[in-house]
């Protein structure tokens, strides 16, 4: 396991994921953690890596990462298939995230655990498996109801990390993707936490999708409980799109770049110190 996780579960604070998939966004991530001296984790889901290209965020990383001093590192998030996982290893990336969380439990343990040994082979220290269907999309939406059948079952979730081997664990937990249009998201079913945490222990970190909207205090208690990772990435686009919008009407007849992003760049890195503070993963002395 990354040792940011370990350190984190001791010290009872979460490493932020945060998604990027342009320069503009990775500036703003990049600049909130050298304020907060915070480690962090850069995702790129298949479409955002696929956007910027893999190997490109990987050298502007490495970049950045010389630049700060600061434990960053880059990550796959929700990885469809063997092959996307395979390729990221290849690019470069420190983390990967394979998401089987579609397939039933079987086919699940067997790809995830042929990651494993993929990523222990090429030395890669973080390999996220996922056990429980979410619920949502990375935008705003409709409210879904969550049911309790939809949870990861605490038992499933130990079979699964012994199975595969998985360093952290990304369950379903009440959690959504995305954000809800006319309502809050929903609480988290934090007992249902408890209880997965009690179960695997520390076999794996455990990681909460669906950073975004989810109530704070929910966020807390669920950090206090094991989670090690959050991920957040609809409060980041929309912070993104908005700035952006608002940079064009105020300007119209504006055409230089980079005098129309700076203002989008502040909007996102805002975001990102909120929810590190929220977190608490801000180096202590
Ligand atoms: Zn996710």
């Amino acid at each position: 396991m990354l040792e940011i996780f370990q350190k984190a579960k001791e010290n009872k604070y979460a490493i932020g994921a945060f998604n990027a998939s342009n320069l503009e966004q990775l500036k703003a991530i990049i600049q909130a953690v050298k304020k907060l001296q915070s480690p962090v984790i850069i995702s790129t889901s298949q479409g955002e890596s696929k956007f910027i290209g893999k190997k490109q965020i990987r050298a502007l990383i490495d970049s950045y990462k010389e630049e700060t001093n600061l434990p960053i590192f880059l990550h796959l998030d929700h990885g469809k298939s063997f092959e996307v996982v395979q390729e990221a290893i290849e690019a470069g990336y420190d983390s990967v995230h394979f998401d089987g969380s579609e397939l039933d439990f079987e086919e699940n343990v067997e790809i995830t655990k042929k990651i494993v040994d993929l990523a222990k082979e090429k030395g890669i220290k973080n390999v996220e498996g996922e056990l429980g269907y979410l619920r949502g999309k990375s935008a705003v939406q409709e409210a879904v109801e969550i049911k309790e059948e939809d949870l990861t079952d605490p038992k499933k979730a130990l079979e699964f990390v012994e199975k595969t081997g998985v360093d952290s664990l990304a369950m379903a937990i009440g959690n959504i993707h995305g954000v809800f249009k006319s309502a809050q998201n929903p609480n988290l079913f934090l007992d249902r936490l408890g209880e997965i945490s009690k179960m695997v222990g520390d076999k794996a970190g455990l990681v909460l999708h669906g950073g975004s909207g989810t109530p704070e205090e929910d966020i807390k208690k669920a950090i206090e409980l094991g989670i090690v990772k959050v991920n957040v990435n609809t409060e980041l686009r929309l912070a993104y799109t908005e700035a952006l919008k608002k940079s064009l009407q105020d300007n119209p007849d504006q055409t230089t770049p980079y005098k129309i992003m700076p203002i989008v760049v502040e909007a996102v890195q805002k975001v990102v110190e909120e929810k590190i503070k929220l977190f608490m993963s801000k180096v202590r002395p």
